[in-house]
């Protein structure tokens, strides 16, 4: 049976919170001297919305979630250290996660002092829902899943994250980074009915803002609530509130920005299929594709050397001799694949 008190840490449960001068006070005024901010140099001299309440409203009608349900922080980054530092008990409690995923989800854990147990995914890349479940014991407080998956780029069905969500009684973080390139549902619609869900999404990929730092959480208000209790007071500046609300207004060239990716996607994954140097390119539902080439590090060098970076994943569990390749520009995807095709063949 799935409890939030139970599963919060208890210091979090009892904490009071800071309280700061803007949230006290939600009316109109025209003199403002209860925050020792400097009178000059406006509008940079005020402390920004705490809880950043015009962002969220345009985010919920865009979204159809309501704004109490939404958490913004400085990246998703962000929310997954929250994850730990509101409901795991540093070398107490654990968490489970599908293994490779997302580098975060472990660091952020390590930093806390929590157990991060990993459970590798099938060879297809496809999950073990039952290992998964198998791994959690009374004091795992999370289970994390990353869909469409970094690095290995599938999503996962929709069918197999229900059954982790209703097999487990803690929370379950679907981290949706990359979910505007697939074309499955996201899980957060699916708020009402599971209690125990989180879902995290991003500025940073497909809505082209990874520079301006910001994160999405999506979960009870019950959950939101403990986030907005342990989060920094103003977490979110005001140029970055500023910046949500004016690239808010462009949704069209948002969504033409995915589909140009898309197209590139599919043309970037046909044509490193077709060179000797590429076994095999993995399916993926994110603007990155995994490839498995014939010597990883080497080519990984040999880009370099012309000024193209990739991430050499040869050393991540279950990635052995791959490079992930985010999807770009068509000049640059002509970069990459040009790059990796005169691999091998100087004199
Ligand atoms: N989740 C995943 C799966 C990611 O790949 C990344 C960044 N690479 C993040 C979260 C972090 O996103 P943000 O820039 O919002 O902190």
């Amino acid at each position: 049976m799935f409890d939030l008190n139970k599963l919060v840490r208890q210091n979090i449960l009892s904490l009071a919170p800071y309280s700061c001068a803007r949230n006290e006070f939600s009316g109109t005024a025209s003199v403002w001297l209860d925050a020792n901010e400097s009178p000059f140099n406006g509008p940079y001299n005020r402390y920004p919305d705490p809880l950043q309440k015009q962002v969220k409203e345009r985010l919920s009608a865009i979204k159809g979630v309501d704004a109490e349900r939404i958490f913004l922080g400085n990246g998703s980054d962000e929310c997954i250290d929250l994850m730990y530092r509101v409901f795991c008990q540093p070398k107490v409690d654990n968490v489970v996660a599908i293994a490779p995923s997302y580098g975060m989800y472990e660091v952020c854990a390590d930093i806390n002092d929590v157990e991060y147990r990993k459970v590798a995914l099938n060879d297809d890349y496809t999950i073990n829902v039952d290992a998964l479940l198998a791994a959690t014991d009374e004091r795992t407080k999370v289970i994390w899943i990353c869909s469409p998956n970094n690095p290995t780029g599938n999503a996962f069905p929709v069918a197999d994250i229900e059954r982790v969500i209703k097999g487990f009684s803690g929370i379950v973080v679907v981290d949706e980074a990359y979910g505007e390139f697939s074309s499955q549902p996201s899980m957060r619609f699916r708020l009402n009915e599971f209690p125990n869900l989180l879902v995290m999404q991003t500025f940073s990929k497909a809505w082209g803002s990874a520079g301006v730092r910001l994160g999405m959480a999506f979960a009870s208000e019950a959950i939101i609530g403990l986030f907005n209790k342990v989060k920094y007071p103003y977490n979110v500046n005001m140029l970055t509130q500023q910046f949500a609300l004016d690239h808010l207004a462009k949704l069209d060239d948002i969504k033409a920005w995915v589909d140009t990716l898309l197209s590139e996607r599919t043309r970037l994954i046909n044509s490193l299929d077709a060179l000797p140097q590429v076994e095999t390119t993995f399916p993926t539902d994110a603007n990155f594709v995994l490839a498995r080439v014939v010597d990883a590090d080497d080519i990984y060098k040999h880009l370099q050397a012309q000024g193209i970076i990739v991430r050499n994943r040869n050393k991540v569990e279950k990635c052995l001799g791959c490079l992930r390749i985010t999807v770009g520009t068509p000049e640059e995807n002509d970069a990459v694949i040009n790059g990796i095709s005169n691999y091998g063949t100087e004199q």
